[in-house]
């Protein structure tokens, strides 16, 4: 069977014609495998839902038990057949529950591997390459200028800051799901044990990966009222990045700006945000990972989504791999 019969885009999202379900598809469909909780790759609103666990309650959490007619949990490693096509649901690396989505039909074999990372993150599983005929990858920072650095010495800069700046709060962006979380395990990792404060966005979310087994160590509300400015002095705040635009973050004592995002490797961009301390931290992975990903997968073709798609697809001819760009619409790549 050839690779684009078993999986093409449509409009909705990637699309499996013989199984006749959809890949994280950004309109209501009737039948949905959806990767990972991001906003732009699982929505509500779709007839059946199949997902891990893990990504499903999320989805309850964000949209409302009633996020789709009915759902399937997805356990990692097993095969469920649908409409007769093989699929079955692997570790991405990306946040808690994130899987790629291998689908096997007709000695075909292709694998979506939704967003992921390489690097070791203390909140979710690690991603495990799949062989597979076909590997569709992100490119989010497909660009060999983008090398994100350990995510432990962003953290102990975060940390130092504070140390040298006592009276200041410092205020962390971070995306409510996944990111948020993360930074704080390796805030903790890092021996740092006072209360983080967190904006009331992430509180669902950070208790939901407390149950799930992430010790996020003692969180408190990051509520400002007359007369407490004085407790975030030196103080680590995260939120969400929306929030760092509004009133809300302006009445935090002397704040230091901080970011904790992928694009601050790009100065320009921090500047432009008005970021005084930027974390390169990214639950994406970066120009070295992507390369030894599509190495790993065997994959004798890769198509290429939501990025730099160019560069990938040019490293990939000049290695012997077919390449294509593979034009999706709709991902806005909630979590980068
Ligand atoms: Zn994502």
């Amino acid at each position: 069977m050839r690779a684009k019969d078993l999986l093409h885009p449509r409009p909705e999202g990637l699309y499996c014609p013989p199984g006749d379900f959809f890949i994280d598809p950004v309109r209501p469909v009737d039948r949905a495998l959806i990767t990972h909780g991001h906003s732009d790759h699982a929505r509500s609103g779709h007839a059946h839902v199949m997902a891990t666990d893990q990504t499903l309650q999320i989805m309850a959490l964000r949209y409302g038990e009633n996020f789709a007619g009915a759902t399937q949990v997805a356990k990692l490693g097993e095969v469920i057949e649908v409409n007769g096509v093989k699929v079955s649901f692997h570790p991405a690396g990306h946040v808690l529950g994130s899987a790629q989505i291998l689908v096997e039909h007709k000695d075909c074999r292709i694998v979506a591997s939704g967003d992921y990372k390489r690097r070791a993150d203390p909140t979710c599983l690690s991603f495990t390459p799949i062989s597979c005929d076909v590997f569709i990858t992100e490119a989010t920072f497909g660009l060999p200028v983008f090398r994100h650095p350990p995510d432990t010495e962003e953290v102990a800069r975060l940390i130092k800051s504070t140390e040298q700046f006592p009276e200041r709060a410092h205020l962390v962006g971070a995306y409510a799901l996944g990111k948020a979380q993360r930074v704080i395990r390796l805030v903790r990792d890092a021996g740092y044990d006072r209360p983080i404060y967190i904006h009331g966005a992430l509180a669902k979310l950070s208790r939901f990966y407390e149950e799930q087994g992430v010790a996020l160590g003692e969180l408190l509300p990051a509520t400002l009222e007359k007369g407490n400015k004085g407790d975030f002095a030196g103080a680590i705040v995260v939120g969400p990045p929306s929030a760092f635009a509004d009133r809300w973050a302006r009445r935090f004592p002397d704040p230091v700006a901080s970011f904790a995002s992928g694009w601050m490797r790009i100065r320009q961009r921090a500047k432009q945000r008005g970021v005084e301390l930027p974390l390169i931290i990214s639950d994406h992975s970066d120009w070295d990972e992507l390369i030894e990903t599509i190495a790993e997968t065997g994959a004798s073709e890769v198509w290429v989504t939501h990025g730099r798609e160019e560069a990938l697809v040019r490293w990939c001819e000049i290695n012997g791999i077919r390449a294509q760009p593979l034009h999706l619409v709709g991902y806005e790549d909630e979590g980068d």
